[in-house]
């Protein structure tokens, strides 16, 4: 029998999977994975059926049904002022984790060093390890989880071919601002360095902050992917839709990647977002929205012995659990999901050396009474 050398010897199945696993075997709430359990829009449902029904189930373009890039491109051009060329700059991809792995696998030779920062979403690592290429860890300062920039400069050698960013920032919810800009702009100017931004929940930000995604800056958007996601703006995860931007030359190297592995992306799911786009309430709203949740999950927290740490935007919401155990995050979050009824995420395992810091992170797209519901079990501990 054949043996498989591992090419990710020291990976197991990833959180999410563990954790909503456990949770439906206890029949918990799940507020591990990040998802909401609230429909997602109806009139956007619809147009997908319709598009099935209208015939479009065949493939469309290997980049995107063209349409749709247009769109995306005008969006664009709303929110960030920034021209991106359709036909050359927008890939659609499935999912943002797709956009992610590919553009690493793009760019990165055996032996080249990515700067991650930790806290880091978990499949960083891992894509940038099967690649052959070395990450280079650098700490979120807790309890904020800044950038330490100076830490940055130091880390930075002859070998580094990009810094991954993550802006609002999955798990801590922690946001760029612009003086992170100036330090990067510095940092990159006159360097092969790219920038691999994860800007999926790019609309998910709160407490009138703006999102400083690499599209407003063209120094920076020069050398950059950056990495979207649908399913987190219209409340529908398991589409699995998101897309790439990057210039035209970056974004030539990316489509051969691509067009070997998905190639192409469901057709009439981009044909209703084709459409639906254009609304733009949809997205404009979307901020607000969570905000309300977030400050209303937070308002219930406060009757139970959780401290919050600040996050300013994403899904979540992260808690220290110092003043209630001393137990490590992983051994936590399972005997809570088991004997409580709630599941979350261990933050330590966004870390590769399993920094433990005594703290759960939350998702908080739910339903009221979802969070109502999942406060009142965590006020017995
Ligand atoms: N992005 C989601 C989260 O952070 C999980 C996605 C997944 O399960 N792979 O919870």
């Amino acid at each position: 029998m054949p043996e498989i050398r591992s090419k990710l010897p020291s990976v197991g199945t990833t959180i999410f999977t563990v954790m909503s696993s456990l949770a439906n075997e206890y029949k918990a709430i799940n507020l591990g994975q990040g998802f909401p359990d609230y429909p997602m829009n109806a009139e956007l449902a619809e147009l997908v059926n319709k598009a099935m029904k209208d015939g479009y189930n065949q493939y469309t373009h290997m980049c995107g049904l063209p349409a749709l890039r247009e769109r995306i491109a005008e969006k664009i051009e709303g929110l960030y002022t920034t021209n991106v060329n359709p036909d050359t700059e927008i890939t659609i991809t499935p999912g943002g984790t797709y956009a992610i792995y590919t553009a690493l696998t793009t760019i990165l030779q055996p032996g080249d060093e990515v700067i991650v920062f930790e806290p880091a979403y978990d499949s960083y690592i891992p894509t940038i390890e099967i690649n052959g290429a070395v990450p280079v860890l650098v700490p979120l300062v807790y309890p904020d989880y800044k950038i330490d920039w100076e830490l940055v400069k130091k880390k930075i050698s002859g070998k580094t071919k990009a810094i991954m960013l993550n802006t609002p920032h999955n798990p801590t919810g922690a946001v760029l601002g612009s003086n992170d800009i100036k330090e990067l702009q510095s940092i990159v100017a006159g360097t092969g360095i790219f920038i691999l931004s994860d800007e999926v929940y790019e609309h998910l930000i709160f407490d009138g902050k703006i999102h400083e995604s690499m599209l407003r800056y063209p120094d920076l958007l020069e050398r950059s992917f950056v990495c979207f996601s649908f399913g987190k703006v219209y409340d529908c995860t398991g589409w699995k839709m998101g897309y790439c931007v990057a210039p035209a030359g970056l974004m030539k190297e990316f489509r051969k990647v691509h067009q070997f592995n998905a190639f192409s992306c469901s057709t009439p799911v981009q044909y209703a977002l084709t459409e639906f786009l254009p609304k733009k309430e949809n997205y404009l709203q979307l901020g607000p929205h969570l905000q309300k949740k977030r400050d209303h999950f937070l308002e219930l927290m406060q009757q139970t012995r959780f401290k919050p740490l600040p996050s300013h935007g994403s899904y979540f919401q992260l808690y220290s659990y110092a003043d209630i155990s001393d137990e490590n995050e992983k051994d936590f979050a399972i005997r809570v999901t088991k004997e409580c009824g709630v599941a979350s995420i261990p933050v330590s395992v966004f870390y590769k050396d399993g920094q433990d810091n005594k703290v759960l992170r939350f998702c908080f797209s739910k339903k009221e009474s979802t969070l109502e519901e999942a406060a009142n079990r965590l006020r017995k501990l």
